[in-house]
């Protein structure tokens, strides 16, 4: 990990990259449909829905991260750091995804480099076909009071083409004061958020909430309107129940006996849905296949394929899952198509 410290032409990047990972199904798929992926989506003045009715099965990827080149020491402790955006777009085109929400990240709880929101959209009008941005801010912005008001900033986001907002990570209790006010003006603003649960203060980046979710069924309720996209280890771990307190803090395995507290939390609660993304999401819907079959079922219309792409290389479990899916029919071609890119084409776009 950490091979940013030299820079490389993205074809040796992207060699590399494939080499590292044995990432050449992707790849592969594409040659096998005689397109190139970058050819999938060039007529960017043809909005979004009407080009993906076009052609089907076009995967939009709901969570993934990227920066401008940085200072070479400019790292994660352990000296991983995000792709550059052309890296990215490698990437994506081995793992067959078309299009990719971008997030930004600027709480400072353990982060090495900010990607504002500005960042965020000038990459994703590089490459307007494949990028759709995602703002962010800090509920301690403008005054660090529970009476800031972040509506023009959250407008003007909308306005330059954000079609959400997060990551939204601040090591603060969910329901705190400050995010209590923010999530009122987002709810206003009418743009889903991208969430991380944490399972504690201190030491870790996200949200903070109880075992079983409390603080989440308490937002969710004081504001019914916003969608929030929840995500991390600390939700997913409870698709069952929890085995002990530990589960939250990684990737519980095993049969799901029982249905844990995201399952009542999402049948009561429309406005919540499931971000796939990262080994958390993976491990939840694959922990316990069949399991997850009935789940992804159920929660058809509210969940999301995702990635995470974080780091260079990546291994990305969930690509080659999606296709085990779809080519031995394990959920319906009609639920394969909601989650991969459906919800998400009508979330970001109608
Ligand atoms: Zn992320």
């Amino acid at each position: 990990m950490g091979n940013g410290k030299k820079t490389l032409k993205p074809v040796e990047n992207r060699r590399r990259f494939i080499k590292s990972t044995g990432m050449l199904i992707g790849t592969t798929a594409l040659a096998g449909r005689g397109i190139k992926s970058s050819a999938i989506f060039a007529d960017s003045k043809t909005p979004l829905p009407q080009q993906l009715k076009k052609e089907q099965s076009k995967i939009i990827d709901i969570h993934v991260h990227t920066c401008l080149s940085r200072h070479p020491l400019i790292t994660r402790p352990n000296g991983t750091h995000y792709p550059t955006p052309e890296v990215l777009i490698e990437m994506m085109n081995s793992a067959n995804i078309d299009k990719a929400v971008v997030l930004s990240t600027l709480s400072p709880e353990c982060r090495y480099t900010l990607v504002t929101p500005e960042e965020t959209l000038g990459i994703c009008k590089q490459y307007p076909d494949r990028l759709i941005p995602f703002c962010n801010v800090d509920p301690r912005y403008l005054t660090n009071s529970t009476k800031a008001d972040f509506i023009p900033l959250l407008s003007a986001y909308k306005e330059l083409g954000c079609k959400g907002i997060g990551e939204y990570v601040p090591n603060i209790p969910l329901d705190d004061p400050l995010n209590i006010n923010l999530f009122k003006q987002v709810e206003q603003i009418g743009l889903p958020l991208t969430f991380h649960l944490a399972p504690q203060i201190g030491g870790f980046y996200g949200c903070y909430d109880d075992p079983g979710l409390p603080r989440l069924e308490k937002v969710l309720k004081l504001f019914p309107k916003l969608i929030f996209l929840a995500h991390s280890q600390v939700f997913w771990a409870e698709i069952g129940p929890l085995n002990n307190p530990d589960d939250r803090k990684g990737y519980p395995m095993g049969q799901i006996k029982k249905e844990g507290r995201i399952i009542e939390l999402m049948r009561n609660n429309a406005n919540l849905h499931g971000d796939l993304s990262a080994g958390s999401g993976y491990n939840a819907i694959s922990r316990d296949p069949e399991f997850g079959y009935r789940f992804m079922e159920e929660f058809q219309d509210r969940l999301y394929f995702g990635t995470d792409i974080a780091n260079v290389p990546q291994d990305l479990p969930i690509v080659p899952y999606f296709r085990k899916l779809k080519e031995q029919r394990l959920i319906s071609e009609e639920v394969y198509e909601k989650i991969t890119w459906k919800n998400a084409s009508k979330l970001l776009f109608e």
